[in-house]
Order: C-alpha cells, then structure tokens, then sequence
C-alpha cells in the first residue's frame, strides 16, 4: 500500500499534456546584461544559412558557419529598460581574437 496526502477536498490543478499546449519556434538570440542597471537584455540574432553556391558567390568561407548557420552580431546594442535605454557597442564572448589585428 502506498501513503498518499489525505485529500483535503481543495480544487486540484488541471493535467496538462503536450494535447493542451501550442509550440512556438526558437531563435538564435544573443544575452546581455546592462552595466548601467543591470537589467537582463536579449537580442535576436539575424542568422543566414548559405548555400554551397551561395557562400562562393558572396565570398563567404564556409567554414566560418556553424552547423551550415552563419549569424551576425549587431554593432550596437540598447537596454530595454524604458527606465535606462542606454546603447553599448557589442563584443561577443565567442571571439576568440583570430580575426583582430594587431596593432
Ligand atoms: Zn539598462
């Protein structure tokens, strides 16, 4: 025999099954904190899948894409907060600093 709570008669939340709910599609985004207020931030990244034929058209080194995907980093980014609205130029964590030069 399992012990089970007494059922206290208090109205019991739905179920909710993969039946009761929508999907949404995920996007590549970018996270950043604020340094002025410290709100959290997201920016949608623009990402772009070349083809073969289109990466030699444009230039583009394929090897630069991850998993086919190429995404930008915006230059500049702008606090959400209608409070602080304070713009930062961005950098990227994943920099790695191949393609600096130095100088
Ligand atoms: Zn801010």
């Amino acid at each position: 025999m399992v012990d089970r709570p007494p059922d206290d008669g208090a109205p019991k939340p739905p179920k909710i099954t993969l039946d009761h709910v929508g999907s949404v599609e995920l996007h590549d985004a970018f996270m950043w904190d604020c340094p002025h207020c410290g709100r959290e931030n997201w920016q949608r990244a623009i990402t772009y899948r070349p083809t073969p034929q289109d990466a030699v058209k444009l230039g583009i080194d394929p090897t630069d894409a991850v998993d086919g995907v190429m995404i930008t980093l915006p230059n500049y980014v702008m606090c959400g907060d209608p409070e602080c609205g304070q713009r930062f130029a961005a950098t990227s964590a994943f920099n790695d600093g191949e393609d600096e030069e130095d100088t």
